[in-house]
């Protein structure tokens, strides 16, 4: 397998473009050069939307035959090169390559759900008669596009979550400017790659590589970008809400989310589930499992088998098919996690497992006895740590996992459906996964969450609901309705 690529152009309205200022992007396992984008300048990013403005009208105009066409054709691309692409997450981000499979067979899939969408975005009649004075009316409200969309995506699904934006976009009407994170940028070119291929219009989709701290604020507060969808951090999230003005947000922000163990429940399956869903992707996981709250009768067993578990996690080479869990995105990232383990160690926290670093390597981390006060019990930590608390019943797991700033997902590991549906109401989340961990999601069911985790839903058919406005259309006849 190739580790280094020629140097990719960035994808402008149809265009591919070279320029002489790059950035590097550098495998996180060593280091190791992988491949040069361009570095965006706000000029290109200027040329790039307008030249969109002119997409945005091609894709409004395109009828739903042709975005199903299309959208169907880009998934079959990647299907066909899909070895390729999976190479590609591996080596630009943290993911291994098993990881990195599962990721591209899920961007196909949202491609295809996409394709399906596209035919349903319908509106529905309206009864004008219910108000008085309006007998004489008829008429009825549709979906009609926005625009010209911002999509600003992260590093650690670098080619899913950019189909998340770009599918939905297609299937109903508008163009799309991307910029995915820095650290990964090639996947998302592989994307537009693909749509290149299955004969996307010109100037409906571009993937301008440049950095946020340079081109960010004109994308995101330029009058002509009518919606800014951003997955990302809680901070950058909320700078960009600030300044983005009169449009239309969808944040898909972090979160730090809590997975609750009854005394009842299954236990070798919570632990199994619990494992993978704290230390998928490293832990670099917006709905990864931070903090486990267990009822008290059970709590000995279910830490023990969680330690022994994660002791056989295989870390090393993501390239191999038998590595469980690959480096964080880079070493600063790395020694960050592993100064608020140390914090939490300092200040009583008990190491039950893991708490080693290695350059951008972090072992998988188990503590117990967190005090609630130190950084990790608060804030997402976005890495391959796990907390554990015994907690007396139900209540007392449900308020402490409500006593944070963030909301994106649960799981509750429990047979009892009485106390299940407690926590269905209970909970402050935009999702609660009944016997399995926060970290279960299809890519067809509304996504996002509540507080600091985000506004809005992903999920093909719901981020069609966010991309597209209700225009109502009323009929005023010369006499009153009759039926
Ligand atoms: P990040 O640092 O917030 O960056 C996300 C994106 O925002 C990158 O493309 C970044 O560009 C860009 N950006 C930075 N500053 C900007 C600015 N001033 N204006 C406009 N854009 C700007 O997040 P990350 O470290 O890549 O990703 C991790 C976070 O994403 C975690 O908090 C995770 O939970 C969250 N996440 C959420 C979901 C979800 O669906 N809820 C899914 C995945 C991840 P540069 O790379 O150039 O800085």
């Amino acid at each position: 397998m190739k580790t280094t690529m020629p140097g990719k152009p960035m994808f402008i309205a149809g265009k591919w473009v070279k320029k002489e200022e790059v950035i590097e992007v550098l495998n996180p396992q060593d280091n190791s050069f992988v491949s040069t984008v361009p570095s965006a300048s706000k000029e290109d990013l200027l040329f790039a939307i307008g030249e969109t403005k002119e997409g945005a009208k091609t894709a409004a105009a395109m009828p739903v035959h042709q975005r199903i066409s299309v959208l169907y054709k880009a998934a079959m691309y990647i299907e066909k090169n899909k070895e390729e692409y999976a190479a590609v997450i591996a080596l630009e981000g943290s993911k291994t390559i098993r990881e990195a499979t599962a990721e591209v067979k899920r961007c196909i899939q949202t491609l295809r759900l996409s394709a399906e969408e596209a035919r349903r975005i319908n509106g529905e009649t309206i009864s004008f008669d219910q108000s008085e004075g309006s007998e004489d009316r008829v008429g009825y409200y549709y979906r009609f596009p926005i625009g010209i969309i911002a999509a600003i995506t992260p590093f650690n699904d670098p080619l899913n979550l950019v189909a998340h934006k770009v599918g939905p976009a297609i299937a109903s009407g508008n163009a799309i400017i991307v910029k995915p994170a820095t650290v990964t940028p090639i996947s998302a070119l592989l994307l537009a790659e693909a749509f290149e291929h299955a004969g996307l219009p010109s100037k409906i989709l571009s993937v301008i590589t440049g950095k946020g701290s340079v081109i960010g604020d004109l994308l995101v507060t330029h009058p002509d970008i009518r919606m800014v969808s951003f997955t990302g951090g809680l901070e950058t999230g909320e700078r960009i809400a600030r300044k983005a003005g009169l449009k239309k947000l969808s944040m898909e922000l972090g979160s730090n989310s809590p997975v609750i163990v009854l005394r009842d429940a299954d236990i070798p399956t919570a632990v199994e589930s619990s494992v993978s869903g704290a230390f998928y992707a490293v832990g670099q996981n917006c709905l990864g499992v931070q903090r486990i709250y267990i009822e008290e009768a059970v709590y000995e067993t279910f830490s023990s088998l969680f330690v022994k578990r994660t002791h056989q996690y295989k870390v090393g080479d993501k390239m191999l098919d038998t590595t469980d869990m690959g480096p964080m995105i880079n070493e600063s990232e790395a020694i960050r996690v592993e100064s608020w383990v140390d914090e939490a160690i300092d200040m009583g926290a008990k190491l039950l497992v893991g708490g080693k670093r290695n350059g951008a390597f972090y072992s998988p981390t188990v503590l117990t006895d967190v005090p609630p006060n130190c950084t990790i019990a608060k804030q997402e930590v976005f890495g391959p740590v796990v907390l554990l608390f015994p907690v007396l019943d139900l209540e007392m797991a449900i308020e402490k996992s409500n006593d944070v700033n963030f909301g994106l997902q649960a799981g509750i590991f429990t047979k009892d459906i009485d106390q299940a549906f407690q926590a269905i109401g209970k909970m402050d989340v935009g999702g609660i996964m009944i016997n399995d961990s926060s970290d279960y999601r299809i890519d067809g069911m509304p996504f996002g969450g509540v507080k600091g985790s985000g506004l809005g839903r992903e999920g093909v058919k719901f981020t069609i609901q966010e991309m597209t406005e209700p225009r109502v259309v009323s009929f005023k006849l010369s006499h009153k309705r009759s039926t």
